[in-house]
């Protein structure tokens, strides 16, 4: 009975910058419980890959080149989505960026803008797009990735942009699932701390010193693997998540309890 809810057999579940890194793990997750994967990404040569991947595991899958700061191209992808496999079940807005490391003093228009044209306006975008597939047939799940930073501001790089739209994703989730609710369609979020990923290769790889501070403040000791994000993010798009929504799970190594 239990473990039955954890499939998703047969559903369409997209999933956005799901080229590499957590996206590619959610898609994996996501594939492996029965769904019909939809890997979207800005880059052509990552979606070509990732479908392969998924496909090499036996997994049901196909690609969508789809940049979700232009609403009207998630508006043209959708469409073709629906027509081509069936209305959307499941949405992971996972795409972001984080082009950390700068002062609040110093970050230009057009950095503040890129932070929340694709870690923000893109999220609403995607819900409002793939939420209407779901309204329309009364049901569905859409999980946001937010961040940590949407709680508390990082140490030590300066991320001011970063924050504040992982923040405002946080309570969009919390605000759509309200408005949704009784109308069949689930939104959460989950917040990660620090994931291995290209996305964190500036601290890992490149400044052992930021590295060290990140395990230091996590009680866990060390950064996470995208593996598992996606098995959180797995669960939430499920028929076992039935009463959750609203909700934002810290998927942290203990970094917000200290
Ligand atoms: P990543 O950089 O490894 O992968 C992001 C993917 O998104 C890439 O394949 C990229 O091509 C794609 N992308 C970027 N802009 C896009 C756009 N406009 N349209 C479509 N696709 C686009 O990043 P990641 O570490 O896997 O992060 C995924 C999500 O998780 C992001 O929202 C990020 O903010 C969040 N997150 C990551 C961490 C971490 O430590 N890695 C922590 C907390 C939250």
């Amino acid at each position: 009975m239990y473990l039955e809810k954890l499939r998703i057999d047969g559903r369409v579940a997209v999933v956005t910058g799901a080229g590499q890194g957590i996206g590619a793990a959610c898609a994996r997750a996501l594939g492996e419980a029965g769904a019909i994967v939809i890997v979207t990404d800005l880059m052509p040569d990552r979606v070509e890959k990732s479908v392969a991947d998924l496909k090499a595991q036996g997994l049901l899958a196909h690609g969508y080149v789809l940049d979700v700061t232009k609403s009207g191209d998630v508006d043209r992808v959708a469409a073709e989505i629906e027509k081509k496999h069936g209305p959307v079940g499941i949405l992971v807005n996972n795409a972001g960026i984080a082009r950390s490391n700068v002062k609040a003093e110093d970050t230009s228009d057009d950095h503040w803008r890129a932070h929340m044209d694709i870690n923000l306006d893109a999220v609403f975008w995607c819900c409002r797009t793939f939420g209407k597939q779901m309204l329309a047939t009364g049901k569905g799940a859409i999980v946001n990735i937010g961040s940590i930073s949407g709680f508390i501001s990082n140490k030590p790089q300066p991320q001011a942009f970063y924050n504040a739209s992982k923040a405002a994703v946080h309570h969009l989730t919390k605000s759509l699932a309200a408005e949704w609710a009784m109308r069949g369609v689930r939104v959460n979020a989950v917040a990660p701390s620090y994931i291995e990923t290209p996305l964190t290769a500036f601290g890992m790889r490149e400044n052992p010193e930021m590295y060290a501070v990140w395990r230091e403040m996590t009680p866990m000791g060390r950064v996470g693997q995208p593996e598992e994000i996606a098995s959180v993010v797995h669960f939430l798009s499920t028929d076992a998540a039935s009463f959750m929504t609203g909700s934002v799970v810290l998927v942290d190594g203990g970094y917000c309890s200290w």
